[in-house]
């Protein structure tokens, strides 16, 4: 113990003289390179970053209290060498010729929110310039400063980084400066930045500023009065938390972070900012469907979405099964029939304990949940208001609006009144009979598909595409493979008044309907007619919420993940990661962005169809045809040769980007289990799957997903894929 002490002891003396001798050396040298003028190297590496200091009045106060060893900040230093502005200044690169201040300043990243420049601070003396004018801070004719305009010019900017929260010292041409805005941008921090190249006095401000910090490069950051560093040194107190801390969200408000939506996005948001200790209010509200369906906590997957679909799903493989079975020797004399009530009631009931257990994690995490629809009402603050009308207004330093999608009527006579849509699908109390699916997303052909797997008689009306957004080979093969199972389908027809012939449990419907090509008008009947989502899975803009890559939105500090964010993949994998790693970044110093690019997705249709990367048009365009090889095949599962099921409908394809050694830019699969397929080739094109990796990789034999380590033909050769049988 003692001995511990002691060496401890000697460890913190020789450190300290070595870090006293390095700081000297490396002083030293910063200097004659300054002299050269070795612009050149002067890598981030290089730059003279100076530890966090606390500034305040005339003083360089320590902050030894916040200091972090991950951060990188050592011992607070001491104001540098006065009058070292001509070295300081030869180490900065030369200023451009005066551009305007619109074309150069870097900003914050696309879409974010502007941060504030100081000419427009409130209670600063810096007017803003009209173009071609530049600010001043110092007196004019102080370029050689007067000790008199010395003292004037540090008054002032002591004065600018005490009244300020964050105050950046940048150039509006220096890439590192820009990093640091898009960092705070990111964060949602609202920025007070200097751009030294756009002021007039700006060498003089750089001059004093050097000898308030003992640093003498752009940026120069301050943060509650603390000088941080540079560039560098900013994104190590970022990772150690320690930025964070230094932005320690004002208490006057009552949470830091409110969430709006308590499904996948946003509870995933929550409780990871909770994790990472912040106080989190979770709002959420289900405003009932036209038929008054409502549910629990846990948003659309758990309730309406995901699980009940795959379940329902599940329950109609399990009917195929049974016929396959025959084919396998089992024999049964009794009429298979099934029972639509015990499957949903059964199917309910999971989902009641799921919601249950999603109640008690925000407990365990302390996560306040408040069963009201939220509304933004001024900066900072929303009105929450519940079932019973009774309003409550909360305040948060950040917000995420986590709100989802719900499924859409198309305001047609009779639809409100008499159709369902896939939210009242799942705990329908009565089997649904003949039913017309309007709609061709993901969603509207796997109700269609479970339909009629259940045995029921389905058509899909569809306006256009199916599966809009996805590789269209493959939306036509999916299609393909449900009329094989019975689904009609009427194309380029939408419905345009709905009657009821009969009440009942399920009355009889009339749907009237007109082609998108003329004026061709249909009827039909039907005892049940249920609307979807219009999107689903890939990308939707329509209502959304525009976001950055790190989804904020037009207002700093409002973040939007899930199926609200403009132009994401409405899945939710893809909202609870986008949800997490927001949280992570707001609140845990990390710098991770959701990938939306590479999140694998299946259609749970009777045959799935599983993707992940591009599809082969988006492909196209992006890498042009000459770029790209497509390798595909048909293939036979061998569950379905005994079972004699058709032998070319499943099919399999990968696209490979040429230019970057064949890698796998697209996986594409239609087959049985194509949900547990494709997720393992998602994490395998994560590591760069390349075509050569497929084909070095030692099948699994005999499965369906063995087919990926055998594929020879293109597409461009034209060569038969054909399965001629064993
Ligand atoms: P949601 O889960 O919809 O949660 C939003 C919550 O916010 C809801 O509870 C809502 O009531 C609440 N809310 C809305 N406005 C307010 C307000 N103002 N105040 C308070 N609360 C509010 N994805 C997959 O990955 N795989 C699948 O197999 C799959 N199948 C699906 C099947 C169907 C039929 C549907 C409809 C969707 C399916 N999805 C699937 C999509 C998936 O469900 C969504 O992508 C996911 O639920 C989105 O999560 P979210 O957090 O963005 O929104």
């Amino acid at each position: 113990m003692r001995r511990g002490r002691r060496r401890s002891r000697g460890r913190r003396r020789s450190r300290g003289r070595r870090r006293s001798r390095g700081r000297r050396r490396s002083r030293g040298r910063r200097r004659s390179r300054g002299r050269r003028g070795s612009r050149g190297r002067r890598g981030s590496r290089g730059r003279s970053e100076r530890p966090l200091q606390g500034v305040g009045g005339n003083r360089a106060t320590c902050l030894t209290s916040v200091r972090s060893p991950g951060a990188g900040v050592s011992s607070p230093g001491r104001p540098g060498p006065a009058g070292s502005d001509t070295a300081a200044l030869a180490q900065l690169p030369p200023q451009p010729p005066p551009p305007s201040r619109a074309q150069t300043s870097p900003g914050p990243a696309s879409g974010a929110a502007p941060n504030r420049r100081l000419g427009s601070v409130r209670g600063v003396s810096v007017p803003q310039s009209p173009p071609g004018h530049r600010a001043r801070l110092s007196a004019p004719g102080t370029s050689r400063l007067s000790s008199a305009a010395r003292e004037e010019l540090r008054r002032r900017l002591l004065g600018l980084i005490e009244g300020h929260r964050v105050v950046i010292f940048s150039k509006s041409y220096c890439p590192h400066s820009a990093r640091v805005k898009e960092l705070f941008s990111s964060l949602g921090v609202d920025c007070n930045i200097l751009e030294l190249d756009q002021v007039d006095d700006g060498a003089s401000v750089q001059e004093v500023l050097s000898e308030i910090t003992n640093q003498r490069t752009v940026p120069s950051i301050f943060v509650s009065k603390v000088h941080v560093g540079g560039c560098d040194r900013t994104f190590q107190a970022h990772q150690s938390g320690l930025l964070q801390k230094l932005l320690e969200e004002d208490p006057a408000y009552d949470y830091d972070l409110i969430v709006i939506g308590g499904g996948s996005g946003g509870l995933s948001c929550a409780q990871e900012a909770a994790v990472l200790g912040r106080r989190v209010m979770v709002l959420d509200d289900v405003v009932p469907s036209p038929q008054g369906t409502s549910w629990g906590l846990g948003g659309t997957c758990v309730n309406v979405g995901c699980i009940p679909k795959k379940l329902m799903h599940q329950a109609a493989l399990l009917g195929q099964a049974l016929t396959d079975s025959r084919k396998f020797g089992w024999e049964y004399n009794q009429q298979v029939k099934h029972n639509w009530e015990t499957m949903t009631e059964a199917i309910q009931n999971h989902i009641g304990s799921l919601t249950r257990g999603y109640r008690r994690a925000l407990r365990e995490k302390a996560v306040a949940l408040v069963n009201s629809c939220g509304e933004f009402v001024e900066h900072h603050k929303i009105k929450a208001t519940n079932g019973k009308g009774q309003e409550t207004y909360y305040t948060a330093a950040k917000f995420v609006i986590a709100t989802g999608e719900r499924p859409r009527y198309l305001g047609i006579q009779g639809d409100k009144e008499y159709c369902i849509t896939s939210d009242d699908l799942f705990s329908l109390p009565y089997c649904p009979g003949a039913t017309l699916v309007v709609g061709a997303s993901p969603a509207a052909l796997e109700c269609a598909g479970f339909l009629a797997g259940l045995g029921l008689e389905v058509t899909v009306m569809v306006r256009s595409q199916l599966l809009r957004g996805f590789d269209q080979e493959m939306a036509e093969k999916v299609g393909s493979s449900m009329q094989q199972l019975g689904v009609r389908f009427l194309r380029k027809f939408v419905p345009v008044e709905v009657q009821q012939l009969e009440k009942g449990s399920p009355g009889k419907l009339k749907v009237v309907a007109q082609s998108t090509e003329g004026t061709e008008m249909i009827e039909g009947l039907y005892n049940t007619v249920s609307f979807c989502r219009v999107s689903g899975g890939r990308m939707n803009t329509t209502g959304k919420i525009p976001v950055n890559d790190v989804e904020q939105s037009s207002v700093p500090y409002v973040y939007a993940v899930g199926d609200v964010a403009e132009g994401k993949p409405e899945l939710t994998p893809v909202a609870v990661q986008a949800g997490k790693l927001l949280a992570r970044r707001l609140f845990g110093g990390r710098l991770e962005k959701c990938d939306y690019i590479n999140a694998p997705t299946v259609v749970f249709t009777p045959l799935e169809y599983g993707c992940c990367g591009y599809a082969e048009e988006k492909a196209v365009e992006v890498y042009r045809k000459e770029n790209l090889e497509v390798y595909h095949t048909l293939f036979w599962p061998l569950e379905w040769t005994v079972a004699r099921r058709d032998s070319n409908t499943c099919y399999a394809k990968i696209i490979c980007s040429k230019f970057d050694n064949d890698r796998v830019i697209g996986f594409h699969i239609l087959g049985p289990k194509a949900g547990e397929i494709t997720q393992g080739f998602a994490a395998a094109m994560k590591c760069g799957l390349t075509k050569q990796l497929l084909d070095d990789t030692i099948g699994i034999h005999p499965t369906c997903a063995e087919v990926f380590t055998t594929l020879e033909i293109t597409k461009s050769s034209g060569l038969d894929i054909t399965q001629k049988g064993c």
